[in-house]
């Protein structure tokens, strides 16, 4: 709609100037016409003046004219091109023409008396169809006495036909408005002042804003035009020119038509960039909704996850000291027992078995102090002096602990050694304590396995030693997990279940310069230790 209203103003705009254009190229036409007209004229008026001067006519008017005297008007009316030459009486009778026909008429009392007057009178007449201007000029005596009238009369068909064939219609109207001298025959004898249907002069006003005119048939082929007009005084004519403004049209209608283009190319490119903008501060208005949300979800999640540490670390310290208590209560009731009944042998006096209790009630106590001593180790990440040792005694001594309870638990066991010894740079009871501890987990792990098998064994490849513990448990279900602190599977009520041991394993291995890793097999898992060896150590 806006882009229409746009055109619109561009047409309107290009039709006025058009328009103008149109009416300026159309007075300089009109001027030209008139121009010739007014030249034709001046011929005529100019013949009439020479003539009253002529002595062969003021001889004419005294005496009588005779046939020389038509002879010679008749010369003068052929090579001037006037329709005829007149002489009359200061009667106003002709008394001599070129035309002989006309003698004995009457010359109009207008021209009479203007030309008795001395002075240059002219008339547009009609006479029997024929379109006349008549030049009238006295003649008169030395001393002013009026002889008569000389009267040159030209025919407008006559100066028409001279004009250049043009485009445009051209009419003269005269006095009483009537259509007097024209370019086209159809609009000639015409009066302005009567309707178009009753023979009056085919022109209709158009509506809109330009005062344009439409000729009536047959000259409407030019379309619209534009009306102008010019008076002559001299010749009290009045000259019109309608000029087509239909190359105005047409270019005003051209530039409409690309001004509508343009306007909507520039409407579509302008509507594409206002929804590219929308969709930008759309997608800018979303990803700001979406980042707030993320900004609001990760600082729910931080808080959760705050809340979750301090949860897990609460729950990790109920466990441990769930777990400490049952570690140090298994002992310590064990104690109380071995106490208990070396009270009851003493009492009988048996001193043997009292020795015997003692004997478990100190390595109760010493089991009691590993325990804690493992806790404080864990706790201050004690480094704790190493010393050159065989990996492979400590692995047959902490086979040897287990091995009775691995045969009551249906574990089909193997051990595999190599025949040299191998020595490691390490603590020999914490080396001994981590070996157990794979131990003990293979057997937990294979606690509900229908197929139980352990197999240990020690290699040493090159400049390390590695322990090999595979078990067909259930296999590990969080490999990631194992070596955290407090990450067990176990019960807590059970033998074991603490969560530390593997990760104490690893503090432990890494202090001897080793690695402990671990991974699943087809069935079961396997735990690994790997150590340098101490020729190497030192070598370092
Ligand atoms: P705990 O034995 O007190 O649970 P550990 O640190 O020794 O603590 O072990 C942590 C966890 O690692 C165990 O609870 C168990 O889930 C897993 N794990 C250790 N050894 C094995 C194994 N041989 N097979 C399967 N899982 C194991």
């Amino acid at each position: 709609m806006l882009s229409f209203a746009a055109a619109w103003v561009v047409y309107q705009n290009a039709l006025s100037s058009g328009i103008a254009a149109t009416a300026q190229a159309g007075q300089v036409r009109l001027s030209e016409v008139t121009s010739t007209l007014r030249l034709q004229l001046s011929g005529f008026r100019t013949l009439a003046n020479v003539l009253a001067n002529e002595p062969i006519l003021q001889t004419a008017l005294v005496t009588a004219p005779d046939a020389e005297l038509r002879d010679w008007l008749a010369d003068f009316q052929l090579t001037y091109g006037a329709w005829h030459i007149d002489l009359a009486d200061p009667q106003g009778r002709i008394i001599a023409s070129s035309g002989p026909a006309r003698e004995g008429q009457q010359v109009t009392p207008r021209l009479m008396a203007a030309a008795l007057n001395a002075r240059l009178e002219f008339e547009h007449v009609r006479e029997g169809g024929v379109r006349l201007t008549r030049f009238a000029r006295g003649l008169f005596t030395a001393d002013h006495v009026p002889l008569g009238v000389v009267v040159v009369s030209a025919e407008m068909a006559a100066l028409e036909f001279e004009w250049p064939v043009a485009p445009e219609p051209v009419v003269f109207f005269d006095a009483d408005n009537q259509s007097f001298i024209a370019n086209r025959p159809e609009l000639l004898g015409l009066s302005l002042t009567a309707a178009p249907d009753a023979g009056g002069f085919p022109i209709l006003r158009q509506p809109g804003p330009h005062a344009l005119w439409r000729l009536g048939p047959p000259a409407n082929s030019q379309g619209d035009v534009l009306r102008l007009e010019r008076f002559i005084a001299p010749l009290d004519l009045r000259a019109e020119i309608f000029v087509s403004v239909a190359p105005a049209q047409e270019a005003a209608r051209l530039r409409f038509a690309l001004a509508l283009a343009t306007a909507l190319v520039i409407g579509l490119i302008g509507a594409i960039a206002v929804q590219q903008r929308r969709q930008l501060a759309f997608e800018a208005d979303y990803s700001a909704t979406l980042e707030a949300r993320v900004e609001a979800r990760t600082a729910e999640l931080r808080k959760a996850q705050g809340e979750l540490v301090e949860a897990s670390k609460l729950a990790a310290l109920g466990r441990l000291s769930a777990g400490i208590s049952h570690e140090l209560n298994q002992p310590l009731a064990a104690i109380l027992n071995f106490a208990e009944n070396g009270r009851k042998f003493l009492a009988k006096g048996r001193v043997d078995p009292v020795s015997d209790n003692l004997a478990l009630i100190g390595d109760q106590v010493r089991r009691m102090t590993r325990i804690i001593n493992n806790l404080r180790a864990f706790a201050r990440k004690e480094v704790m002096p190493t010393e050159p040792i065989s990996f492979r005694a400590v692995v047959e001594n902490a086979y040897g602990l287990v091995a009775a309870d691995l045969a009551k638990a249906g574990v089909a066991a193997s051990l595999s050694l190599p025949d040299d010894d191998v020595d490691v740079l390490a603590g020999r009871v914490r080396l001994e304590q981590v070996v157990l501890n794979l131990l003990t987990n293979a057997m937990d792990a294979m606690a509900t396995s229908t197929d139980k098998n352990l197999l240990v064994s020690l290699d040493s490849t090159g400049s390390s030693a590695a322990l090999t513990v595979r078990d067909t448990g259930s296999g590990i279900q969080d490999p990631d997990r194992v070596f955290e602190p407090f990450y067990t599977t176990k019960n807590l009520g059970a033998s074991q279940g603490l969560g530390l041991g593997l990760s104490l394993a690893l503090g432990i291995i890494q202090q001897f310069g080793g690695q402990l890793s671990c991974r699943n097999l087809a069935q079961g898992a396997e735990f690994k230790i790997t150590l340098p060896l101490l020729e190497d150590t030192q070598d370092v």
